[in-house]
């Protein structure tokens, strides 16, 4: 399925919507995550700003999210363990999908392209849909092709912020 041999690059979203009783709301949630995505096993090489964005789903809070660009020799079920482990060390406890959550870890793209596996597929499957993951990851790595569709980072953020037309002649308008 992967060619790639490690050290391994891993694009990681990072997200929170809910404040954490010592690291404080959730831009801080973040801020402080960051500095788990370095250790023995990881390292952190680059990070894009925090953005604010609305809630999905049924949680009513705002989120704040960013993506972080990792090297590490893990393979993607390893670090995915990882990731969950600090999730759970912020507090996160299982639950509600989309609901409120201190530390969400999604792990979207990688330099060995697809991964496919019980619990965990690479390319994220909804990634590209989600503006405030596309951002970004587009501010972070623009020139990473999305192995689904062919298209670069900074092509899906360009067109998830191309002005929507409006019809002049429509009553709405
Ligand atoms: P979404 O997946 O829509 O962003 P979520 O992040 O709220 O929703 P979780 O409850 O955090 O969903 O995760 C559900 C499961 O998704 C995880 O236990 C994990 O096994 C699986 N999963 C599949 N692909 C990925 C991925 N690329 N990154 C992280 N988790 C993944
Ligand atoms: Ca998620
Ligand atoms: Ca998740």
């Amino acid at each position: 399925m992967h060619t790639a041999r490690p050290p391994f690059l891993y694009v990681i979203a990072l997200g929170s919507n809910r404040p954490h009783g010592h690291h404080g709301r959730p831009a801080s949630v973040i801020a402080a995550a960051r500095s788990y995505l370095s250790g023995p096993a990881v390292a952190l090489l680059a990070s894009s700003p925090i953005i604010a964005s609305a809630p999905v789903g049924p949680s009513l809070r705002t989120y704040a999210n960013s993506a972080c660009l990792i090297r590490s020799c893990l393979m993607p079920p390893a670090l995915l363990a990882g990731l969950k482990s600090i999730e759970r060390e912020f507090g996160r406890r299982r639950g509600q999908r989309w609901g409120n959550r201190v530390l969400d870890l999604d792990i979207i793209l990688w330099s060995g392209g697809r991964w496919q596996s019980r619990n965990l597929t690479i390319p994220h499957r909804l990634w590209r849909e989600r503006d405030f993951v596309v951002s970004p990851v587009a501010s972070l790595v623009p020139a990473w092709r999305d192995p689904l569709t062919g298209l670069t980072t900074r092509q899906l953020a360009f067109r998830h912020n191309r002005p929507i037309p409006v019809d002049p002649s429509s009553k709405r308008a």
